[in-house]
Protein backbone atom coordinates (compact mmCIF):
# COMPACT_ATOMS: atom_id res chain seq x y z
CA UNK A 1 0.00 0.00 0.00
CA UNK A 2 1.47 3.36 -0.71
CA UNK A 3 -1.00 4.90 2.01
CA UNK A 4 -1.73 3.12 5.02
CA UNK A 5 -4.19 3.60 7.73
CA UNK A 6 -0.92 4.69 9.97
CA UNK A 7 2.17 5.97 9.41
CA UNK A 8 4.40 4.89 12.22
CA UNK A 9 7.80 5.57 10.32
CA UNK A 10 7.38 8.87 9.64
CA UNK A 11 6.46 10.16 13.09
CA UNK A 12 9.34 8.10 14.74
CA UNK A 13 11.25 9.86 12.02
CA UNK A 14 10.50 13.52 13.88
CA UNK A 15 11.25 12.33 16.86
CA UNK A 16 14.22 10.08 16.15
CA UNK A 17 17.37 11.89 18.34
CA UNK A 18 15.42 11.96 21.58
CA UNK A 19 13.60 8.63 20.97
CA UNK A 20 16.78 6.81 20.46
CA UNK A 21 18.31 8.71 23.37
CA UNK A 22 15.92 7.75 26.03
CA UNK A 23 15.83 3.80 24.66
CA UNK A 24 20.07 3.97 25.02
CA UNK A 25 19.56 5.03 27.97
CA UNK A 26 17.35 1.90 29.46
CA UNK A 27 19.64 -0.30 28.03
CA UNK A 28 22.70 1.37 29.53
CA UNK A 29 20.84 1.74 32.78
CA UNK A 30 19.72 -2.28 32.78
CA UNK A 31 16.29 -1.25 35.09
CA UNK A 32 14.22 -2.92 32.20
CA UNK A 33 11.23 -3.34 34.86
CA UNK A 34 9.94 -0.66 36.65
CA UNK A 35 12.75 1.46 35.62
CA UNK A 36 13.33 5.09 36.40
CA UNK A 37 11.34 5.70 33.33
CA UNK A 38 8.48 3.90 34.48
CA UNK A 39 8.48 5.80 37.55
CA UNK A 40 8.91 9.35 35.16
CA UNK A 41 6.24 8.52 32.72
CA UNK A 42 3.36 7.68 35.47
CA UNK A 43 4.31 10.98 36.58
CA UNK A 44 3.96 12.75 33.73
CA UNK A 45 0.89 11.15 32.21
CA UNK A 46 -1.19 12.02 35.66
CA UNK A 47 0.04 15.45 35.52
CA UNK A 48 -0.93 15.56 31.58
CA UNK A 49 -4.32 14.08 32.62
CA UNK A 50 -4.69 15.91 35.79
CA UNK A 51 -5.39 12.68 37.92
CA UNK A 52 -4.45 11.29 41.15
CA UNK A 53 -2.92 7.95 40.45
CA UNK A 54 -1.81 6.31 37.02
CA UNK A 55 -1.05 2.56 37.53
CA UNK A 56 0.87 1.48 34.60
CA UNK A 57 0.51 -2.03 32.93
CA UNK A 58 1.01 -4.47 30.04
CA UNK A 59 -1.45 -3.18 27.74
CA UNK A 60 -4.97 -1.80 27.42
CA UNK A 61 -7.06 -4.94 27.93
CA UNK A 62 -5.28 -6.02 31.02
CA UNK A 63 -5.97 -2.24 31.82
CA UNK A 64 -9.52 -3.35 31.63
CA UNK A 65 -9.77 -6.35 33.48
CA UNK A 66 -7.61 -5.70 36.42
CA UNK A 67 -9.89 -2.77 37.32
CA UNK A 68 -12.61 -5.00 37.05
CA UNK A 69 -10.76 -7.03 39.44
CA UNK A 70 -9.88 -4.18 41.95
CA UNK A 71 -13.80 -3.25 42.01
CA UNK A 72 -14.24 -6.98 43.77
CA UNK A 73 -17.09 -7.69 41.27
CA UNK A 74 -18.44 -11.48 41.48
CA UNK A 75 -19.36 -13.56 39.03
CA UNK A 76 -23.11 -13.27 37.59
CA UNK A 77 -22.49 -9.72 38.33
CA UNK A 78 -23.50 -7.27 35.19
CA UNK A 79 -21.37 -5.05 33.65
CA UNK A 80 -23.16 -2.70 30.51
CA UNK A 81 -21.38 -1.30 27.57
CA UNK A 82 -21.59 -0.97 24.34
CA UNK A 83 -22.31 -3.57 21.06
CA UNK A 84 -20.32 -1.87 18.95
CA UNK A 85 -16.87 -1.75 20.12
CA UNK A 86 -13.66 -3.97 19.92
CA UNK A 87 -13.70 -6.86 21.19
CA UNK A 88 -11.38 -6.35 24.77
CA UNK A 89 -13.75 -4.62 26.26
CA UNK A 90 -16.21 -7.53 26.22
CA UNK A 91 -14.02 -10.37 26.57
CA UNK A 92 -12.62 -8.90 29.95
CA UNK A 93 -15.98 -9.03 31.57
CA UNK A 94 -16.68 -13.00 30.02
CA UNK A 95 -13.10 -13.67 30.88
CA UNK A 96 -14.06 -13.21 34.57
CA UNK A 97 -17.22 -14.58 34.95
CA UNK A 98 -19.26 -11.42 35.13
CA UNK A 99 -22.14 -11.04 32.83
CA UNK A 100 -21.43 -8.55 29.74
CA UNK A 101 -25.16 -6.72 29.10
CA UNK A 102 -24.98 -5.15 25.84
CA UNK A 103 -26.08 -2.01 25.06
CA UNK A 104 -26.73 0.39 21.32
CA UNK A 105 -25.37 2.91 20.39
CA UNK A 106 -26.02 6.35 19.20
CA UNK A 107 -26.13 6.73 15.30
CA UNK A 108 -24.20 10.04 15.20
CA UNK A 109 -21.55 9.52 17.41
CA UNK A 110 -21.34 5.76 17.62
CA UNK A 111 -20.92 6.19 21.40
CA UNK A 112 -22.88 3.95 23.91
CA UNK A 113 -26.63 5.51 24.36
CA UNK A 114 -27.10 6.67 28.10
CA UNK A 115 -31.24 5.99 27.45
CA UNK A 116 -30.49 1.95 26.48
CA UNK A 117 -27.97 1.71 29.54
CA UNK A 118 -30.71 3.07 31.21
CA UNK A 119 -33.30 0.08 30.30
CA UNK A 120 -30.61 -2.62 30.98
CA UNK A 121 -29.58 -1.91 34.32
CA UNK A 122 -31.01 -4.78 37.09
CA UNK A 123 -30.61 -5.64 40.26
CA UNK A 124 -27.36 -7.14 39.26
CA UNK A 125 -26.12 -4.07 37.75
CA UNK A 126 -22.98 -3.40 38.98
CA UNK A 127 -21.01 -1.41 36.82
CA UNK A 128 -21.22 0.38 33.22
CA UNK A 129 -17.94 0.75 30.59
CA UNK A 130 -18.16 3.60 28.04
CA UNK A 131 -16.04 3.12 25.64
CA UNK A 132 -14.85 6.18 23.63
CA UNK A 133 -15.32 4.61 20.56
CA UNK A 134 -13.04 6.27 17.51
CA UNK A 135 -11.22 9.44 20.18
CA UNK A 136 -14.84 11.09 21.20
CA UNK A 137 -16.08 11.04 24.87
CA UNK A 138 -18.91 9.22 25.36
CA UNK A 139 -21.85 11.34 26.94
CA UNK A 140 -19.87 11.25 30.15
CA UNK A 141 -23.06 13.50 31.97
CA UNK A 142 -25.82 11.35 31.40
CA UNK A 143 -23.80 8.21 32.58
CA UNK A 144 -21.93 10.08 35.59
CA UNK A 145 -26.01 10.82 36.35
CA UNK A 146 -27.15 7.13 35.59
CA UNK A 147 -24.08 5.47 37.56
CA UNK A 148 -24.37 8.29 40.97
CA UNK A 149 -28.67 6.89 40.83
CA UNK A 150 -28.26 3.45 40.85
CA UNK A 151 -24.75 3.62 42.52
CA UNK A 152 -22.78 1.78 39.75
CA UNK A 153 -19.53 2.13 38.96
CA UNK A 154 -17.61 3.48 35.56
CA UNK A 155 -14.65 2.15 34.05
CA UNK A 156 -13.85 4.22 30.94
CA UNK A 157 -12.33 2.43 28.43
CA UNK A 158 -10.11 5.37 26.93
CA UNK A 159 -7.97 3.20 24.51
CA UNK A 160 -8.90 5.35 21.89
CA UNK A 161 -9.35 8.83 23.22
CA UNK A 162 -6.57 9.79 25.00
CA UNK A 163 -6.14 13.27 25.00
CA UNK A 164 -9.57 14.38 24.43
CA UNK A 165 -11.48 16.65 26.34
CA UNK A 166 -15.04 16.62 27.87
CA UNK A 167 -17.06 19.65 29.16
CA UNK A 168 -19.87 18.67 31.61
CA UNK A 169 -22.80 21.08 30.50
CA UNK A 170 -23.69 21.46 34.23
CA UNK A 171 -20.88 22.55 36.17
CA UNK A 172 -18.49 23.79 33.02
CA UNK A 173 -15.48 21.46 34.01
CA UNK A 174 -13.12 21.01 31.56
CA UNK A 175 -11.51 16.85 32.03
CA UNK A 176 -9.55 14.76 30.01
CA UNK A 177 -11.85 11.97 28.56
CA UNK A 178 -11.08 8.72 31.30
CA UNK A 179 -11.04 10.76 34.43
CA UNK A 180 -14.81 11.14 35.04
CA UNK A 181 -15.71 7.75 36.23
CA UNK A 182 -13.94 5.65 39.39
CA UNK A 183 -11.41 4.39 36.82
CA UNK A 184 -9.98 4.67 33.38
CA UNK A 185 -8.16 2.53 30.96
CA UNK A 186 -5.94 3.44 28.04
CA UNK A 187 -4.12 1.40 25.57
CA UNK A 188 -0.65 2.14 24.25
CA UNK A 189 -0.63 -0.57 21.12
CA UNK A 190 1.28 1.64 18.47
CA UNK A 191 -1.46 2.47 16.44
CA UNK A 192 -3.09 4.02 18.97
CA UNK A 193 -3.11 8.10 19.31
CA UNK A 194 -0.41 7.49 22.37
CA UNK A 195 1.62 4.61 21.02
CA UNK A 196 4.30 2.52 22.33
CA UNK A 197 6.92 0.31 20.20
CA UNK A 198 5.33 -2.77 21.77
CA UNK A 199 2.45 -3.34 23.99
CA UNK A 200 1.66 -1.45 26.94
CA UNK A 201 -1.06 0.19 29.03
CA UNK A 202 -2.42 2.28 32.03
CA UNK A 203 -5.48 2.75 34.33
CA UNK A 204 -6.36 5.79 36.07
CA UNK A 205 -8.22 6.83 38.98
CA UNK A 206 -8.17 9.87 41.56
CA UNK A 207 -9.30 7.12 44.19
CA UNK A 208 -6.52 6.50 47.05
CA UNK A 209 -8.00 2.59 47.70
CA UNK A 210 -8.93 1.36 44.08
CA UNK A 211 -5.61 3.16 43.09
CA UNK A 212 -3.46 0.79 45.91
CA UNK A 213 -5.79 -2.20 44.64
CA UNK A 214 -4.97 -2.13 41.16
CA UNK A 215 -1.28 -1.40 42.40
CA UNK A 216 -1.91 -4.73 44.02
CA UNK A 217 -3.86 -6.82 41.17
CA UNK A 218 -0.93 -6.04 38.69
CA UNK A 219 1.69 -7.61 40.87
CA UNK A 220 0.50 -10.78 41.57
CA UNK A 221 -1.67 -9.92 44.39
CA UNK A 222 1.37 -8.90 46.58
CA UNK A 223 1.52 -6.21 48.54
CA UNK A 224 4.42 -7.76 51.22
CA UNK A 225 6.89 -9.19 48.97
CA UNK A 226 6.07 -13.13 48.37
CA UNK A 227 2.83 -12.83 50.51
CA UNK A 228 0.16 -12.79 48.19
CA UNK A 229 -3.39 -11.51 49.95
CA UNK A 230 -5.35 -11.61 46.49
CA UNK A 231 -5.01 -13.57 43.17
CA UNK A 232 -3.93 -11.16 40.75
CA UNK A 233 -2.12 -10.82 37.68
CA UNK A 234 1.43 -9.99 35.82
CA UNK A 235 1.03 -6.72 34.15
CA UNK A 236 3.96 -4.48 33.74
CA UNK A 237 4.86 -1.48 31.15
CA UNK A 238 8.79 -2.57 30.45
CA UNK A 239 10.90 0.96 30.94
CA UNK A 240 11.34 0.99 27.19
CA UNK A 241 7.94 1.77 26.39
CA UNK A 242 8.03 3.75 28.98
CA UNK A 243 10.64 5.71 28.07
CA UNK A 244 9.32 6.54 24.41
CA UNK A 245 5.56 7.26 25.59
CA UNK A 246 7.22 9.81 28.00
CA UNK A 247 8.70 11.20 24.78
CA UNK A 248 5.45 11.01 22.91
CA UNK A 249 3.52 12.59 25.35
CA UNK A 250 4.92 15.71 25.40
CA UNK A 251 4.05 16.01 21.36
CA UNK A 252 0.34 14.23 22.03
CA UNK A 253 -1.56 17.78 21.63
CA UNK A 254 -0.04 18.06 18.77
CA UNK A 255 -0.53 14.79 17.38
CA UNK A 256 -4.39 15.68 18.36
CA UNK A 257 -4.40 18.87 16.06
CA UNK A 258 -2.94 16.98 13.44
CA UNK A 259 -5.30 14.29 13.40
CA UNK A 260 -8.10 17.06 13.99
CA UNK A 261 -6.49 18.83 10.00
CA UNK A 262 -7.00 15.96 8.21
CA UNK A 263 -10.32 15.12 9.79
CA UNK A 264 -11.42 18.45 8.59
CA UNK A 265 -9.66 18.37 5.09
CA UNK A 266 -11.57 15.22 5.16
CA UNK A 267 -14.33 16.23 5.73
CA UNK A 268 -14.58 19.11 3.52
CA UNK A 269 -13.77 17.14 0.94
CA UNK A 270 -17.63 14.99 1.70
CA UNK A 271 -19.32 17.63 3.24
CA UNK A 272 -23.21 17.76 1.96
CA UNK A 273 -22.50 14.41 -0.12
CA UNK A 274 -25.93 12.40 -0.01
CA UNK A 275 -24.25 9.19 -0.06
CA UNK A 276 -21.73 10.05 2.90
CA UNK A 277 -21.86 11.30 6.56
CA UNK A 278 -19.11 12.61 7.89
CA UNK A 279 -18.00 12.62 11.78
CA UNK A 280 -20.46 13.99 13.78
CA UNK A 281 -18.92 16.12 16.81
CA UNK A 282 -21.33 16.39 19.75
CA UNK A 283 -21.02 19.40 22.30
CA UNK A 284 -18.97 19.34 24.93
CA UNK A 285 -16.36 17.18 24.02
CA UNK A 286 -13.09 17.14 22.01
CA UNK A 287 -12.47 14.47 19.37
CA UNK A 288 -8.80 13.20 18.60
CA UNK A 289 -9.58 11.13 15.43
CA UNK A 290 -8.34 7.81 16.62
CA UNK A 291 -10.32 6.73 13.15
CA UNK A 292 -11.94 8.71 10.60
CA UNK A 293 -14.94 6.94 9.73
CA UNK A 294 -17.70 7.63 7.55
CA UNK A 295 -21.11 6.20 6.99
CA UNK A 296 -21.93 5.17 3.67
CA UNK A 297 -25.35 5.07 2.16
CA UNK A 298 -26.30 3.02 -1.07
CA UNK A 299 -22.51 2.33 -1.96
CA UNK A 300 -20.76 -0.59 -2.67
CA UNK A 301 -18.67 -1.05 0.24
CA UNK A 302 -16.31 -3.85 -0.38
CA UNK A 303 -16.15 -2.84 -4.50
CA UNK A 304 -15.16 0.97 -2.84
CA UNK A 305 -12.46 -0.76 -0.54
CA UNK A 306 -11.13 -2.60 -3.65
CA UNK A 307 -11.24 0.39 -6.02
CA UNK A 308 -9.30 2.21 -3.04
CA UNK A 309 -6.64 -0.70 -2.66
CA UNK A 310 -6.11 -1.17 -6.52
CA UNK A 311 -4.50 2.81 -6.12
CA UNK A 312 -2.79 1.89 -2.92
CA UNK A 313 -4.86 3.62 -0.55
CA UNK A 314 -5.70 1.88 2.47
CA UNK A 315 -9.51 1.86 3.93
CA UNK A 316 -10.81 -0.70 6.85
CA UNK A 317 -14.03 -1.73 9.00
CA UNK A 318 -13.88 -0.59 12.49
CA UNK A 319 -16.11 -3.08 13.38
CA UNK A 320 -17.72 -5.36 11.14
CA UNK A 321 -19.62 -7.64 13.55
CA UNK A 322 -21.27 -6.40 16.19
CA UNK A 323 -20.57 -8.19 19.93
CA UNK A 324 -24.01 -9.73 20.11
CA UNK A 325 -23.23 -11.56 16.76
CA UNK A 326 -19.15 -12.72 17.31
CA UNK A 327 -19.09 -16.39 17.32
CA UNK A 328 -17.94 -16.70 21.41
CA UNK A 329 -20.09 -14.29 22.34
CA UNK A 330 -23.52 -16.01 21.20
CA UNK A 331 -25.91 -15.76 23.71
CA UNK A 332 -29.75 -16.93 23.80
CA UNK A 333 -30.29 -13.30 25.29
CA UNK A 334 -29.40 -11.73 22.01
CA UNK A 335 -30.40 -11.93 18.56
CA UNK A 336 -29.97 -9.92 15.26
CA UNK A 337 -32.43 -7.25 15.30
CA UNK A 338 -31.67 -6.31 18.88
CA UNK A 339 -29.27 -3.47 18.09
CA UNK A 340 -30.44 -2.16 15.09
CA UNK A 341 -28.18 1.13 15.06
CA UNK A 342 -24.80 -0.87 15.66
CA UNK A 343 -26.12 -3.93 12.91
CA UNK A 344 -26.65 -1.06 11.04
CA UNK A 345 -22.90 0.72 11.25
CA UNK A 346 -21.04 -2.31 10.99
CA UNK A 347 -22.79 -2.96 7.17
CA UNK A 348 -21.90 0.47 6.03
CA UNK A 349 -18.84 2.26 8.00
CA UNK A 350 -15.81 2.83 6.60
CA UNK A 351 -12.61 4.23 7.97
CA UNK A 352 -9.91 6.22 6.00
CA UNK A 353 -6.34 6.88 6.98
CA UNK A 354 -6.00 8.85 9.75
CA UNK A 355 -2.66 9.99 11.24
CA UNK A 356 -0.22 12.71 12.00
CA UNK A 357 2.10 12.10 9.09
CA UNK A 358 -1.05 13.19 6.10
CA UNK A 359 -0.31 15.78 4.02
CA UNK A 360 -2.90 17.80 1.78
CA UNK A 361 -1.59 16.06 -1.48
CA UNK A 362 -2.07 12.87 0.06
CA UNK A 363 -5.52 13.40 1.10
CA UNK A 364 -6.50 14.94 -2.15
CA UNK A 365 -5.30 11.74 -3.65
CA UNK A 366 -7.28 9.90 -1.30
CA UNK A 367 -11.01 12.14 -1.49
CA UNK A 368 -10.19 12.02 -5.33
CA UNK A 369 -10.04 8.31 -5.61
CA UNK A 370 -12.79 7.56 -2.81
CA UNK A 371 -15.32 10.54 -4.50
CA UNK A 372 -14.32 8.43 -8.44
CA UNK A 373 -15.89 5.12 -7.05
CA UNK A 374 -18.96 6.66 -4.66
CA UNK A 375 -19.36 9.46 -7.47
C1 LIG B 1 -7.05 -1.15 21.57
C2 LIG B 1 -8.27 -1.26 22.40
C3 LIG B 1 -8.30 -2.04 23.57
C4 LIG B 1 -7.21 -3.00 23.96
O1 LIG B 1 -5.94 -2.51 24.04
P1 LIG B 1 -4.69 -3.51 23.89
O2 LIG B 1 -3.56 -2.66 24.35
O3 LIG B 1 -4.61 -3.91 22.47
O4 LIG B 1 -4.93 -4.65 24.79
C5 LIG B 1 -9.43 -2.01 24.35
N1 LIG B 1 -10.50 -1.28 24.00
C6 LIG B 1 -10.52 -0.54 22.88
C7 LIG B 1 -11.74 0.26 22.56
C8 LIG B 1 -9.42 -0.52 22.03
O5 LIG B 1 -9.45 0.20 20.91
Amino acid sequence: MKYNMVDLGGQYKKIKPEVDRAIQEVIENTSFINGAAVQKFQKSLGEYLNVKHVIPCGNGTDALQVSLMALGLKPGDEVITTSFTFIATAEVIALLQLTPVLVDVDPDTFNIDPVAIEKAITQKTRAIIPVHLFGQPADMHAILQIAKQHNLFIVEDNAQAIGADYTCPESGKTKKAGTFGDIGCTSFFPSKNLGAFGDGGAIFTNDDELASQMRVVVNHGMKVRYYHDYVGVNSRLDSMQAAVLDIKLRHLDEYASARQKAADFYSNAFANHPKIKTPFIAQGGTHVFHQYTLVLKDVDREGLMKHLAGKGIASAIYYPVPLHLQKAYLDPRYKEGDFPVTEALAKSVISLPIHTELTEEIQQEITDAFLEFVG
